[in-house]
């Protein structure tokens, strides 16, 4: 089994090409920095052959994480061959990359994608000269449409099969070069026995970055001869090191484009994408923009589309509830059983369930702003507004993970360069609304505010959004000082959305939000109804109220009374809402024991107040995460700091609703 990597920019089309060539099915964005992980999938067709898909990184710096991952897994895995793939709309930046692999000596095949887009575009790209001037194999594709597949793998084995390493193109000229090669003798030895070739472990060294030379482990006296051989490199040139090389490589990259790349002129892509990006990420008005249009996302998602379709799924799941009921009845199944399936799985399994077409309509819509290349605008907009607390429009990228589900979005911050850049965006996730805390609002939304609907959903996604801004400025005045890593991000073109991808990303979240309902939603149902149907001698009780979940419920109900809900149907309901989110509403509806004839709405209509329900939102927007994103933040940060930072959260979601419920009092 030989391994095959992909590496590439973020956003080069490297997901793309891997689903292309392993037949599988994983997410693609137009937006930089969703591929998180490392992901590996046999080639199709080639069995012998696995490809891994590698973050997408602009530089083999060791400025951020996935940097690192990627370098240590070229120098330390040894990959028969390397797929690198460039966005050849923009070669010049793509090649930065490259020719550090060049450096590495990694045996490249570059993959030049998007070349359908260059045709588009009326550019030309010498792909056979360009292999010349790079010494590397360059084989013309397109990776959404298939091109030039075949021929990229022919290559691909070739090298494989060969099992030489690149040749070593000399790129560097004057001081450079004379303080690249004479590093390179003295960091020879220590190179070879780390895996590395000189020329890499020279370069890195003028570079002056940390990570190798720590691996390398050099003598104080070497140390010494290639601090002054550095020195002198920098008062040759009058620049610093890192900057030296920067310099050299583009302007390598330079030359080779001036010869191999004829730009049309006029390219219409970046002239329709910059007139959009006049408006999208004006200085004024991108704000209001990005509120407008998420507004209008839920205005379609909850008002419009959303409550038709998941009234009509209601409706199907309510008659498929009746018509099992009349069966069991029919059957004269034991009452307890019956009681279990109906007023248990059903009712909780059913309330979760009939929300599945708004979560599909919502992903539906966030998909496009995603495809389309606007979410990447609202990062670039975000920037600004992060950087007030320390943080840089990197973390906006977890962020927006975190509106889906915070476990994957916690994940997502590794991608962040420091430390405490990870720290801060893992505290604030939480408050990013996720998806499974939909059913709840649109549960209370429909009993409490049918007609302000999009309204009371969008202020709650705002006072999260909100509650974390205050908290950051918070934490950044407090425990995390700091300004955080510059935040350099390339701006797609705008696409149309394709409508594959979409249907995918849809898909994604329907099986995700089916396959919780029917396991954690249906486990925790059959539980819940099993503690409110006994006592504590296990006795059958007549009325809920009487069970033993009632008596536990009541224990912590005296928590939420200042806030106004301090029934045990409530706290009780809170305390499932850890273990799944969606739990909330199946829990209420299994307590209340709508179903039969009792709509979930009237029940709750009888158990609050319009101000209460108002309250008890507030309090399940913020306070703390279900187990599984918990598990999360725990592995990332610690014991300590995922305890702290619950109790903490919860403390904020506890004062916030109280707060509310003064308000609402004062001027309801
Ligand atoms: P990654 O970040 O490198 O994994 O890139 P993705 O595979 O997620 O692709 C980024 C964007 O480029 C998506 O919108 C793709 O649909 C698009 N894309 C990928 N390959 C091509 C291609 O060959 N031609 C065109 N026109 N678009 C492509
Ligand atoms: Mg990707």
């Amino acid at each position: 089994m030989s391994s095959i990597a992909l590496i590439g920019n973020p956003n080069a089309g490297k997901t793309t090409l891997f689903n292309a060539l392993t037949g599988s099915n994983q997410h693609v964005g137009n937006f930089p920095g969703v591929t998180v992980e490392k992901k590996e999938g046999l080639i199709r067709g080639r069995h012998n052959m696995n490809l891994v898909d590698l973050p997408g990184i602009y530089s083999l710096s060791p400025y951020s994480a996935e940097e690192v991952v990627t370098r240590d897994f070229l120098i330390g895995e040894k990959p028969r061959a390397v797929i690198n793939i460039v966005d050849a709309t923009n070669i010049e930046r793509n090649l930065y990359l490259t020719v550090q692999l060049m450096e590495l000596g990694a045996p490249v095949v570059v993959a030049l994608n998007m070349m359908d887009e260059v045709r588009a575009n009326g550019d030309v790209i010498d792909a056979e000269l360009l292999s010349k001037e790079l010494g590397l194999p360059v084989v013309p594709i397109s990776a959404s449409l298939g091109e030039g597949l075949e021929e990229l793998m022919a290559q691909v084995s070739a090298l494989a099969a060969q099992n030489v390493p690149s040749q070593a193109l000399d790129l560097c000229e004057g001081p450079v070069h004379t303080a690249v090669h004479s590093i390179a003798h003295i960091v020879e030895g220590a190179a070879l026995r780390h895996g590395m070739t000189k020329r890499y472990a020279a370069t890195k060294m003028v570079e002056g970055d940390g990570p190798v030379r720590q691996v390398l482990a050099l003598s104080a006296a070497e140390e010494d001869i290639i601090g002054h051989i550095v020195e002198a490199m920098e008062t040759s040139l009058g620049t610093d090191r890192e900057a030296a090389l920067a310099d050299m490589r583009y302007l390598f990259i330079e030359g080779i484009c001036k010869k191999a790349v004829r730009k049309s002129g006029l390219n219409r892509e970046q002239h329709r994408s910059a007139r959009i990006d006049n408006l999208l990420t004006h200085r004024i008005f991108a704000i209001p923009v990005f509120l407008l249009v998420m507004a209008s996302v839920f205005f379609l998602t909850f008002g419009f589309f959303g409550a038709f379709l998941s009234d009509g799924f209601s409706f199907l799941v309510d008659t498929l509830t009746g018509l099992l009921d009349e069966g069991l009845a029919a059957l004269e199944i034991n009452s307890a059983i019956h009681s279990l399936i109906i007023d248990g799985v059903c009712a909780g399994v059913g309330s979760v369930l009939s929300f599945l077409p708004t979560i599909m309509v919502l992903f539906f819509f966030l998909s496009i702003l995603e495809d389309s290349g606007y979410m990447a605008r609202v990062a670039f907009v975000m920037d600004k507004l992060l950087r007030k607390i320390g943080l840089s429009g990197r973390s906006f990228v977890p962020m927006l993970v975190g509106f889906g589900c915070s476990v994957p979005a916690v994940m997502a911050t590794r991608t962040l360069a420091s430390k405490r850049d990870r720290a801060m965006t893992i505290l604030l996730i939480p408050f990013m609304s996720c998806s499974a805390k939909l059913p709840i609002y649109a549960t209370f939304v429909a009993a409490f505010f049918p007609q302000n609907g999009a309204l009371v959903m969008t202020c709650l996604y705002l006072t999260g959004m909100l509650v974390a801004i205050l908290y950051g400025l918070i934490l950044s005045k407090t425990g995390y000082k700091g300004n955080s890593v510059p935040f350099v991000m390339e701006l797609p073109a705008y696409r149309l959305p394709s409508l594959k991808t979409v249907i995918l990303h849809m898909w994604e979240k329907a099986k995700d939000f089916l396959l919780r309902a029917f396991t954690i939603i249906f486990l925790a149902s059959v539980l819940i109804w099993l503690l409110q149907s006994f006592d504590s001698r296990l006795m059958l009780v007549s009325g809920s109220s009487s069970s033993l979940l009632a008596a536990l419920g009541r224990l912590i109900a005296p928590v939420f009374a200042p806030l106004g809900f301090g029934d045990w149907i409530s706290s009780t309901s809170l305390v499932t809402g850890l273990i799944a989110k969606e739990a909330v509403v199946s829990t209420m509806a299994v307590l209340t024991g709508s179903g039969d004839g009792l709509t979930l709405s009237s029940a709750l209509q009888g158990l609050y107040s319009p101000l209460q329900a108002l309250t008890f939102l507030c309090f399940t927007l913020l306070y703390m995460p279900c187990v599984a994103a918990m598990a999360a933040i725990r592995r990332e940060t610690g014991t300590r700091w995922a305890v702290l930072a619950m109790v903490a959260q919860t403390g904020i979601a506890w004062v916030a609703a109280l707060l509310v419920r003064l308000a609402g009092s004062i001027w309801l």
